[in-house]
């Protein structure tokens, strides 16, 4: 039986990456539905390609020009449009395995769909773990929905925890170590951030990525999310979730025990390695990635992060010490700020001021329903919105 795929976010980084792995094993896959925002001609592309039973667009228009394309190369794809659309071919009975790799809170709804429909659920789009982890978590149990993780520390991570981890809880596991490779401006003052350009943060060292990820990169937002991301995963506090800079990003995190073990996942910075991972689980198929030259690499460096010059960590493993809707509140922030950070509205370190300003003045609550999150969400963009119009002028 092949596993039948949503993949929800197709025409990004991680949308491209995985259909890459999924192509090289037509005996194992079917993809059931795509979805994309802007890029509706990648997406035309992908359709033709894989002749998914539906695609998903957010705009009418967009929704027309796709049609004509499909159509023109007789492709029977189905096209659906909205919000809804996206949480439907989440959850249909057909589905096995949903890919979540919409960017930012947009992909909240259609992830949870996918949760609450009890899928395995690959989860690149780490921001809707970060925004309701409580919710998520809960109805993961609710629904035996398997979670597999995508980002790559926490792919990592779940090769190096023990099998009896979930069983007799820990498994003599002490700490978590997530590696960071620091991004572009790794050891530079904030002084000399301060004029960087989008493109400068964009081009990080060793990934690939969409842009709001590698800006997070370059701010070190993204390792704070995925300390957040960690502690939900692994249900484990932010206190024993420790942060290693280690600028080769071979190897992607490590497990500390209790009888001083470390085991550690190593690999080339290729997102197919945890991506085919994740879909062959529990077994193992190529994905297309090179084998490691250790004797050529002949060197991996580690160093603490630089907290001072790169403020946004902190304020992450604040924001999961505070919870309730902290969490959701640091990453409706950073999605405004930088936002206006790559429209050239604000300079780069003001991302983190902005994210700062926030934080102290909004009154956080423990949300009780996803729509009570999306209400914090909502909230703290408007504030943040509002504070940049201030720095601005
Ligand atoms: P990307 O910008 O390359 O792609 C984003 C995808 O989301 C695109 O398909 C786009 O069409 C879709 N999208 C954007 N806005 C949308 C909206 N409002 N509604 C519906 N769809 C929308 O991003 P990416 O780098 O592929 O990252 C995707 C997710 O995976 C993010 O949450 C990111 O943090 C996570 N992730 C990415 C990487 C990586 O290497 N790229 C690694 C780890 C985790
Ligand atoms: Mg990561």
């Amino acid at each position: 039986m092949r596993q039948t795929i949503t993949l929800l976010g197709a025409t990004g980084t991680i949308g491209v990456n995985t259909l890459d792995v999924i192509e090289r094993h037509p005996d194992r896959f079917e993809v059931f539905a795509l979805s994309g925002h802007r890029q509706f001609q990648r997406l035309a592309q992908q359709c033709i390609r894989h002749q998914p039973r539906y695609a998903v667009v957010l705009d009418a228009q967009i929704a027309l020009k796709l049609s004509a394309l499909l159509s023109a190369a007789a492709c029977t794809t189905e096209v659906l449009v909205g919000t809804q659309a996206l949480c439907d071919v989440a959850s249909d009975p057909c589905v096995d395995t949903v890919m979540a790799a919409i960017v930012g809170a947009a992909g909240l709804g259609s992830t949870m769909a996918a949760v609450r429909a009890g899928k395995k659920l690959l989860l690149a789009n780490k921001e809707s773990l970060v925004m309701a982890g409580t919710l998520f978590m809960q109805a993961v149990v609710e629904s035996g929905s398997m979670v597999l993780p995508i980002d790559s520390e926490h792919n990592a991570i779940f090769q190096c925890l023990p099998v009896s981890y979930a069983d007799d809880h820990r498994g003599g596991v002490s700490k978590l170590l997530l590696s960071a490779s620091g991004g572009p401006f790794r050891g530079w003052d904030r002084d000399r951030m301060r004029g960087v350009t989008p493109a400068e943060a964009c081009a990080h060292p060793q990934w690939a990525m969409g842009d709001k990820i590698s800006v997070d990169s370059a701010t070190m937002m993204n390792k704070g999310l995925e300390v957040i991301e960690a502690g939900w995963l692994f249900d484990m506090p932010a206190s024993k979730i420790d942060v290693v800079i280690h600028p080769q990003s071979i190897i992607h995190s490590m497990v500390q025990y209790v009888d001083g073990s470390v085991l550690a996942q190593l690999g080339h910075p290729d997102m197919r390695t945890p991506i085919a991972h994740a879909l062959a689980w529990p077994e193992r198929m190529a994905s297309g990635v090179e084998d490691l030259d250790l004797v050529a690499l002949s060197r991996l460096d580690f160093a603490a992060p630089d907290e001072r010059n790169f403020p946004c960590l902190a304020m992450a493993y604040g924001a999961a010490k505070a919870g309730g809707d902290a969490p959701a509140v640091l990453n409706a922030a950073n999605e405004i700020a930088v936002q206006a950070f790559l429209d050239l509205r604000i300079d780069f370190t003001e991302i983190a001021e902005v994210v700062e300003h926030i934080m102290n003045e909004y009154r956080f609550s423990e949300p009780e329903s996803l729509a009570a999150v999306e209400e914090s969400d909502a909230r703290a963009r408007v504030m943040s919105v509002a504070r940049i119009d201030r720095i601005e002028r």
